[in-house]
């Protein structure tokens, strides 16, 4: 019955147990430990011989909640929820990687994954290519005897590449790879990779899934197999856990998650096509644009083109500062998926670590600026862009 239920029910529904005390909304046990009724019960827990909660790193009644409504959206058999995305993302590449082998990612990714595979991966003997994804020889032609996992996100910051993930699971599998994708800018609503054959998702529930910008958190999920070895392994002992406190506000922001979508990709639209056609703009990267990389696959990989836009304004980096500088509704920040409008500028705030010769190379202009389609009404929206762009 459940596994029929479109995802808008599913985000209330799936994976809920209706605790003793009949409490419609799933309770919160704040505990980090669980008593045992004997000795014996504790070692059979121990042993896995007998099913019960141990202790909240190996598992807690909360977070789990969460994780069967995480598997339930993305069509997986099982999912672990992490401190972070970060943590979601660091988890499953170490599950799969070891010292000597290697990692094909896609040169577009999230900040600190770059950093997480170029500088701390380096540190273990975990070697990496990163190669342009849109390019399938390419990847092809970077994998090696000792390539492990392919690894990428769609679509990508800076200019919201996609890339094909049927394609991409199909390399995979001809070379025996482990395929996993960060699927934070679509969420499952948008974009189940599972179902294109990919093996692993990972999320930072931090943005969309939580939706309300007050926790930091992260999920992954893929089969049975995969997700033991991540929780009984790696995060156990990484011990990237999530609080219980955290899941529960995360369980009550899933539950919007599809009105909240729909708002944010309306609004988004919305915003794309007034400033591809406004004079002050020079360039628009949306993947709901005809034009752009990702308009193809709309409809079909992704069900919509998400609430992520970035431009490039007609001047200089001093323009762009003054531009956002005179936003009154729209706030300065990084992150997405906030009821709140964010904007940011990359090449000084989520791609300053870059070298300006990297920056140029990864089309970051100083110009570029990067919007988080909020909730508000898109008049409002509007009407704060007009106001500042007619001061620049
Ligand atoms: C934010 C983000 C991360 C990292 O998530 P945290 O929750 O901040 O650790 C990873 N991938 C993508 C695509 C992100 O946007």
């Amino acid at each position: 019955m459940q596994d029929k239920w479109k995802l808008a029910t599913k985000v209330i529904h799936a994976g809920h147990i209706r605790s003793s005390s009949g409490a419609l909304v799933t309770p919160l046990c704040q505990s980090a430990t669980f008593v045992f009724d004997s000795a014996e019960q504790g070692g059979e827990r121990f042993a896995g011989d007998q099913p019960g909660y141990i202790y909240t790193r190996l598992g807690n009644p909360t977070t789990a909640e969460l994780e069967r409504k995480m598997a339930a959206l993305e069509g997986a058999e099982a999912a672990v929820a992490t401190a972070s995305g970060m943590a979601a993302v660091s988890s499953a590449l170490l599950a799969n990687l070891q010292h000597g082998d290697h990692l094909v990612a896609s040169k577009a990714v999230y900040g600190c994954t770059f950093s997480l595979m170029t500088a701390q991966f380096l540190r273990f003997g975990i070697e990496v290519t990163l190669v342009d994804f849109n390019d399938l020889s390419a990847i092809k032609e970077a994998i090696k005897p000792t390539t492990k996992v392919l690894f990428c996100e769609t679509p990508v910051n800076p200019h919201l590449d996609v890339f094909d993930l049927d394609a991409i699971a199909k390399i995979a599998q001809a070379n025996k790879l482990v395929s996993i994708v960060d699927n934070t800018f679509m969420t499952p609503l948008l974009q189940q990779p599972l179902t294109h054959g990919i093996d692993i998702v990972v999320h930072s529930a931090t943005k969309y899934l939580n939706g309300h910008g007050d926790v930091i958190a992260g999920v992954i999920c893929g089969s049975n197999e995969q997700i033991e070895q991540i929780k009984y392994e790696t995060v156990k002992d990484l011990g990237g856990v999530l609080s219980p406190h955290d899941a529960w506000l995360i369980l009550r922001g899933l539950k919007t998650l599809d009105v909240r979508l729909a708002r944010h990709c309306d609004n988004a639209e919305c915003l794309a096509y007034y400033l591809l056609n406004h004079e002050k703009v020079t360039k628009v990267y949306y993947p709901g644009l005809e034009g752009h990389s990702g308009y193809p696959l709309l409809g079909t990989q992704m069900k919509r083109a998400g609430g992520v836009i970035a431009f490039e304004l007609n001047g200089a980096m001093e323009q762009s500062l003054q531009f956002i500088n005179s936003l009154t509704l729209f706030s300065i920040a990084v992150s997405l998926g906030d009821a709140e409008s964010l904007i940011q500028h990359p090449a000084s705030m989520t791609h300053s670590p870059y070298s300006e010769q990297e920056r140029e190379l990864a089309g970051i202009g100083e110009s570029l600026l990067r919007i988080s389609v909020g909730l508000e009404s898109v008049e409002d929206l509007i009407s704060d862009l007009e106001q500042a762009l007619a001061l620049v």
